[in-house]
């Protein structure tokens, strides 16, 4: 599967984590944020003010969070609604972007399981969940689905059992 399946396009996304996600101010983040409050960093272009410089700002934090694509996907789905000024539709943004984060998390790790020893079963099992998981992570769903939700519950659970075989 091609990296690009997990990585973050900044480019393509609308300063999500830098909005929708809090943080406290920590080591790892210069000052308090609520969810879905947009950093007073982030530019009207969604861009980061201070990108070049956030370790020595002490927002380390940004720069080690990693949305495994979740970002551009749910700004590609959002991009034809009103979400800046709708909170309703603000509202279904933040919750389907939590669904994509542990999406595209369950698919990082069902696809890290290729390189396990893994018993034929548990191999179609592997990837019918990773379909199950990537159809709905780059369908266009502009709301959280069940299938969705199904399919990260099912992952969990598979990756859980391989963690507690690999560790007898
Ligand atoms: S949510 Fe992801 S793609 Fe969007 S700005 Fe944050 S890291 Fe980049």
């Amino acid at each position: 599967m091609s990296e690009q399946v997990f990585s973050a396009d900044c480019t393509r996304c609308f300063g999500l984590c830098c909005t929708l996600l809090s943080f406290e101010r920590s080591a790892d983040f210069g000052h308090d944020k609520l969810g879905g409050q947009p950093c007073q960093y982030l530019k009207s272009d969604f861009r980061c003010r201070i990108h070049e410089r956030l370790d020595d700002l002490g927002y380390g934090g940004c720069d080690a969070f990693d949305c495994l694509g979740a970002g551009q996907r749910a700004s590609a789905a959002f991009a034809p609604l009103n979400w800046q000024r709708d909170a309703a539709v603000a509202r279904r943004l933040q919750a389907r972007f939590a669904q994509l984060l542990s999406l595209q998390e369950v698919r990082t790790g069902l696809a890290a399981a290729s390189g396990l020893e893994l018993s034929a079963d548990q191999n179609v099992e592997r990837q019918r969940l990773l379909a199950e998981v990537g159809a709905d992570a780059d369908s266009a769903a502009s709301d959280v689905t069940p299938t969705g939700d199904a399919a990260i519950r099912a992952s969990r659970l598979f990756l859980r059992q391989l963690g507690r075989e690999g560790a007898a």
